[in-house]
């Protein structure tokens, strides 16, 4: 059994994988309320979760994540403002993209097994390749507060750290900042 760290070493976004991963993405929303939606792909669509307050680094943060909708896997493209009025409107920046795949698992149909357990039993641990996020990550449920309540928390890894993480505030995809992406422009 490999350590956390060394699979999630052997994980890089930017190698091809011998297997095809999962792929994910974090959108940073300004809507009503700034917040933070974290994709992951499961069986051809993204299963999502609005984090208020964004992911951390920090392994005693426990960040409140809200089960939303599903999105269509396409959706992961999206940068780009939704129409005052619409739902949801404001601006959307691809804020981190990358891969993931469940704790302990090396493919694909492992990966969404592990996933699909997961999401029946309120748990599951997965390791992200991103460029802002890294390592190993558990969302797990927090029945009390009502079904669709989640928390993201950071494991410790080496991945870890007290900085935060949103500071880091350009688009992976582009590079522009929210005011960029808002006004249209492509600095
Ligand atoms: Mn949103």
């Amino acid at each position: 059994m490999k350590t956390n760290a060394e699979q999630a070493d052997e994980f890089d976004v930017h190698e091809v994988p011998a297997r095809e991963p999962l792929r994910f993405v974090v959108h940073k929303h300004q809507a009503t309320q700034l917040h933070y939606d974290l994709r992951l792909e499961l069986d051809g669509v993204l299963k999502s979760w609005a984090i208020p307050k964004g992911p951390s680094l920090e392994p005693s943060d426990k960040r409140l994540a809200m089960a939303v909708d599903d999105h269509p896997l396409d959706y992961r493209d999206f940068e780009d403002v939704i129409p005052g009025g619409e739902y949801g409107g404001g601006t959307v920046m691809i804020w981190d993209e990358g891969t993931f795949l469940a704790l302990n698992e090396t493919d694909r149909e492992g990966s969404e097994e592990a996933f699909r357990n997961g999401l029946e039993r309120g748990q599951f641990t997965f390791i992200v390749a991103g460029e802002k996020l890294k390592g190993e990550f558990a969302l797990i449920r927090f029945a009390r507060a009502g079904e669709k309540t989640w928390l993201l928390v950071k494991k410790r890894d080496r991945f870890a750290s007290t900085k935060d993480v949103t500071e880091q505030d350009r688009s992976v995809r582009s590079g522009r900042s929210m005011e960029e992406i808002r006004d249209g422009s492509w600095a």
